[in-house]
């Protein structure tokens, strides 16, 4: 019988990028090792120093085990039943948010080791491919330079091809200042380009971001991400109600019970789970379902490793709707180097690879230079 034998969380951190970096300068990793021989890869985009420690927790009482515990000696393809086991016995510290980050980068390499052992790609394993190639949205951040310098970005990433690009906002805390520098970026992309901004929960409360909604309800933006605190749903409920604009969420969301809440309660037009995050990829179908279901978009975030766009591209290849995800833009090294390879894309689209797995070829040079032993 394939057995885990191993799990190994991985911790790097670029010691370069560790006054300020946009985002990457460290990076969770779990590798998952099999008495076969076949390894499996996941991430999760989370603070990867207490990922470590929840992972390797000892057992404290029988209903409360650590999650490497759980795993070892465990036949891998048996995912549903595994993902169901993680939960139930981190109950009492789990079952929303660092918890559900270890599960979800866990959930990804067992899926990852089923592809290998199987011989059939990822999508194949959940139903069949329904794309051969899907749209990806390009984010850049805001910059606390004079706006010249984001203008110059959004046009290099409008060359590169995209036709949706979201602006990550915010980091004045005025939204007047936030309008005077989104207004300049959609006279430079011009009206043929979808614009989105990220306010990043910044716009306060429901006051506020609603004054806020009614200054930019003039530059036709294609949705307004995260405008307060994903757990203020009400306030997401009333903007959501005027109408003002198409309203995403739900990067911060993990597990089914929470997406379902939140899209219960603050009916957003759109969610934006991150595979690495919500619960890996067996949970991501539940969300999905339900999302779709409550006539509510799914556009995953995507903000990491090589392995969050490989997850995410196997996922949605095989979902029968439009659909979408966000490419990052990351200039780390842990974006770029950390796989010898990774998905591209090209003219604001990628390809689905028919890989086996992830696809993923790991750099161990890389991975030897930056990993934290302790
Ligand atoms: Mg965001």
């Amino acid at each position: 019988m394939l057995k885990i034998i191993n799990v190994e969380p991985i911790v790097l951190r670029i010691p370069s990028l560790q006054e300020k970096c946009e985002w990457g300068y460290d990076c969770f990793l779990v590798k998952v090792t099999t008495n076969e021989g076949i390894v499996g890869y996941g991430s999760s985009d989370t603070n990867p120093y207490a990922a470590k420690g929840l992972l390797m927790a000892h057992d404290s009482n029988f209903i409360s085990l650590g999650i490497r515990d759980v795993l070892i000696g465990q036949n891998p393809l048996e995912i549903q039943k595994l993902w169901d086991k993680m939960y139930y016995y981190s109950i009492y510290y789990g079952r929303k948010s660092l918890a559900m980050h270890v599960m979800s980068a866990i959930d990804i390499a067992l899926w990852d080791i089923a592809s290998q052992y199987y011989k059939v790609p990822i999508y194949m394993l959940l139903g069949g491919k329904q794309h051969d190639k899907i749209e990806v949205y390009a984010t850049f951040e805001q910059k606390l330079g004079p706006v010249e310098e984001d203008i110059e970005e959004a046009l290099k990433i409008k060359d590169l091809g995209f036709k949706t690009i979201k602006y990550s906002i915010g980091s004045y805390y005025d939204y007047e200042e936030d309008y005077k520098r989104t207004l300049a970026i959609r006279k430079a992309l011009g009206d043929d380009i979808n614009l989105a901004i990220d306010v990043c929960s910044r716009w306060k409360n429901y006051t506020y971001a609603n004054r806020a909604f009614k200054k930019f309800s003039d530059l036709n933006l294609y949705f307004i991400e995260e405008p307060v605190a994903p757990d203020d749903t009400e306030s997401y409920n009333k903007l959501v109600s005027t109408r003002l604009s198409q309203i995403a969420a739900g990067e911060n969301l993990t597990g089914k019970y929470e997406f379902a809440d939140f899209i219960e309660k603050a009916k957003p037009d759109i969610i934006q789970p991150d595979i690495t995050r919500c619960g890996g990829i067996s949970e991501l179908r539940k969300i999905y379902e339900n999302a779709v279901m409550k006539g509510c978009q799914v556009i995953p975030h995507d903000w990491s490793t090589a392995i969050l766009i490989s997850a995410t591209v196997q996922f949605l290849a095989a979902q029968k709707d439009d659909v979408m995800f966000e490419y990052s833009m990351s200039k780390s090294p842990i974006f770029i180097d950390l796989f010898k390879n990774k998905i591209d894309f090209e003219n604001g689209f990628v390809s689905v690879p028919d890989t086996i797995g992830l696809g993923l070829e790991i750099n161990e040079e890389f991975v030897n230079k930056y990993k934290i032993e302790g």
